[in-house]
């Protein structure tokens, strides 16, 4: 059985408790064989990264909080091969707080930039899961254990239970291409990495243009419709997880009494706000 982390990005507000309850754990703490204290400023080891995407008026923001992955295949062990860095059986990462000193090289031998220096005590050092606290009995690392919002789950599984919870809930890793296996996985990261299309629609009623409810938007990529969505009571709609680069599409939309209307978009490297999209009954008509 190893440790792994899930963190849900959907669930992650921000609120930075992940990162302060780290500190309060670290700084200015002495933990024999796990770690010698950390520095009170600077860049802790747990970080929260903020994505923002879209334009006025639709945008959202996405928080992922990111820690060393405890990689199972890790640059760092291979470059702390002398003992300054170990994997242990559960697959938690520790570097040693008396083998690393003055290895500062280590801080870049880490792909995720997970590693920090601390000056003071001549050491690199990562979070190491709080294996202090799991090797006499806590439950879970302090940081799960602060998460209002339960974004953080710490889990002790085999690796083919993992397996078989990341395949179940479309976990994803960070930097899957570096190859280094990580132990944190992360769910609905695509609304760090991908993008959305949405828009409003509206329509000319009794004179004004209003928003219209319940209109049928359809998302066509080559005549072949990839999804659909009603809008809201707002007139908008929102298709996520859109792979950047995916190219060329048409939004179909339609409404019983309102008509019908299509719009041509290319999602390159940003998501797409398509402002309002008016039905008309003449479209539906041609
Ligand atoms: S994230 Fe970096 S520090 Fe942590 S195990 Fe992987 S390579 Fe090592
Ligand atoms: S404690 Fe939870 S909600 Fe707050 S920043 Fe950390 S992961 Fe996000």
């Amino acid at each position: 059985m190893k440790w792994n982390l899930i963190i849900d990005v959907a669930e992650c507000h921000n609120c930075g408790n992940c990162v302060v309850a780290a500190k309060d754990e670290l700084v200015g703490n002495d933990f024999p064989g796990y770690s010698a204290p950390h520095a009170p400023q600077g860049r802790g080891v747990i970080h929260i990264e903020r994505t923002v995407r879209g334009v006025t008026p639709m945008v959202d923001a996405a928080y992922v909080p990111t820690m060393c992955n405890h990689c199972d295949d890790a640059p760092c062990v291979k470059a702390g091969s002398d003992g300054s860095v170990r994997k242990r059986d559960d697959g938690i990462v520790i570097i040693d707080p008396i083998m690393a000193r003055g290895r500062r090289d280590l801080v870049d031998a880490c792909p995720y930039g997970a590693i920090v220096w601390n000056a003071q005590e001549q050491l690199p050092q990562n979070w190491f899961f709080d294996a202090h606290l799991l090797d006499t009995g806590a439950a879970a690392p302090r940081c799960m254990a602060v998460c209002p919002t339960q974004a953080i789950e710490a889990a002790k599984l085999s690796d083919a239970h993992m397996a078989q919870r990341v395949q179940a809930e479309g976990l994803r890793t960070l930097k899957p291409e570096i190859g280094s296996k990580p132990r944190v996985y992360y769910k609905n990261l695509h609304r760090a990495d991908h993008c959305f299309i949405g828009g409003s629609v509206t329509a000319a009623i009794d004179g004004r243009i209003e928003c219209v409810e319940g209109a049928q938007v359809e998302l066509l990529p080559s005549g072949t419709a990839a999804a659909s969505a009603l809008t809201d009571a707002f007139g908008d709609f929102k298709f996520d997880a859109v792979a950047p680069g995916s190219g060329a599409f048409t939004l179909r939309v339609s409404h019983p009494q309102y008509g019908s209307a299509e719009r041509g978009i290319a999602i390159e490297t940003e998501s797409i706000y398509v402002d309002q999209i008016e039905l008309s009954i003449a479209t539906a008509r041609d």
